[in-house]
């Protein structure tokens, strides 16, 4: 396992990471949560990554529970939360950024997780009814109060975040320091496009979520939706659609050859991808079951042999160089 910058900050990431957004809960107890995250901790991840909102505070609860059981010296891993949704249903603590909801956020993230601090805190979404100045605030203030290290975005519009960059460095406070993009071989446009100066410029970081497409991208798919999988669970069922999206079969289909001939699986391939983005900081896997964890481990092994011309005909696949044509 190699471990990347978080951009230009000094912590260091292990390059996969350990998410556990619908499974933590869901599908994994204290138990298969804490056997997952202590292959991943074996094979040298460091970086646990977790949300409020995930299972309704359940995910932190359960990820708390399997930290006190794994028993850990806290220096060695880092956690993170995000913020956004929210767990109550009142005018100030749904879909907001505001400074009331982000300082109380964080003292219940603090309680379920059973610690004294989170590593990372994400806004989770951008909130755009609250001035941004207010949001870089609150955040800067979570950090003086040692209840977080850095803190950084998901989902925001690279303008947006510029803003941030600059009222934090107006006011001397805590810059974000990372965004949090989907990026995967299906879901590269703004990671790839519209962050680019973020990364150059800002030295931003990344932490990317969704390597697999929610596991499509693994080839689980390619003949239906299997019973034990996400796109089965009940309260997924939107994830349906994608999951048999006859077009995005066939490009995971095509990926089958590649695969073979590298001798891997199509998530260690798909996974790999990823890692190939030097502005990527940590790709963050995710697992329902100890075998996917030292699966997709392995990806680290894959990566130095996806060649250009190899990554070429990954691009073909994915439609890439007809883009690059059209524009
Ligand atoms: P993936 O796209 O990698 O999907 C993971 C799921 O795919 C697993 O839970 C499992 O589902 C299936 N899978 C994983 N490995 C394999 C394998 N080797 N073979 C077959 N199936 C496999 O990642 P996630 O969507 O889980 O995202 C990863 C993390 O990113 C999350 O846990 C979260 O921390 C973060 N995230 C952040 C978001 C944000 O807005 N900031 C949004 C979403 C995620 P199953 O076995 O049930 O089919």
């Amino acid at each position: 396992m190699e471990y990347r910058h978080l951009g230009r900050a000094g912590i260091r990431v292990s390059e996969l990471s350990f998410g556990s957004w619908v499974t933590f809960s869901n599908q994994a107890d204290v138990k298969a949560a804490a056997d997952m995250m202590s292959a991943a901790y074996e094979a040298g991840v460091n970086f646990f990554d977790n949300a409020e909102v995930y299972a309704g505070g359940k995910s932190e609860e359960v990820m708390g529970a399997a930290l006190k059981k794994l028993g850990w010296r806290r220096g060695s891993y880092l956690v993170s939360t995000k913020f956004y949704w929210g767990l109550f249903d009142t005018v100030n603590e749904r879909n907001t950024l505001n400074r009331k909801r982000l300082l109380e956020g964080i003292n219940g993230s603090l309680q379920r997780l059973q610690l004294e601090y989170v590593d990372l805190i994400f806004c989770h979404r951008p909130d755009p009814f609250t001035p941004i100045e207010e949001t870089v605030w609150a955040m800067h203030n979570i950090i003086e109060q040692g209840k977080a290290f850095y803190w950084g975005t998901s989902e925001w519009a690279a303008a947006d975040i510029v803003q941030a960059i600059e009222i934090a460095d107006k006011h001397h406070l805590h810059k974000p320091v990372m965004e949090q993009p989907q990026y995967n071989l299906f879901e590269r446009a703004r990671f790839g496009k519209e962050y680019t100066r973020l990364y150059q410029e800002y030295g931003y970081g990344s932490t990317t979520w969704s390597p697999l497409a929610s596991g499509l991208l693994s080839g689980k798919y390619n003949s239906g939706i299997p019973k034990d999988s996400r796109a089965s669970l009940k309260s997924y069922s939107w994830l349906r659609k994608q999951m048999t999206d006859q077009d995005k079969l066939a490009r995971v289909k095509a990926l089958e050859p590649i695969a073979k001939e590298l001798g891997c699986t199509l998530a260690q391939l798909s996974i790999a991808w990823c890692l190939k983005n030097p502005f990527v900081s940590t790709v963050i896997t995710g697992a329902s079951r100890v075998e996917q964890v030292h699966e997709n481990m392995k990806a680290t092994e894959v990566a130095p042999k996806l060649t250009p011309e190899i990554m070429e005909r990954i691009d073909r696949i994915f439609g890439i160089e007809k883009e690059e044509d059209e524009e």
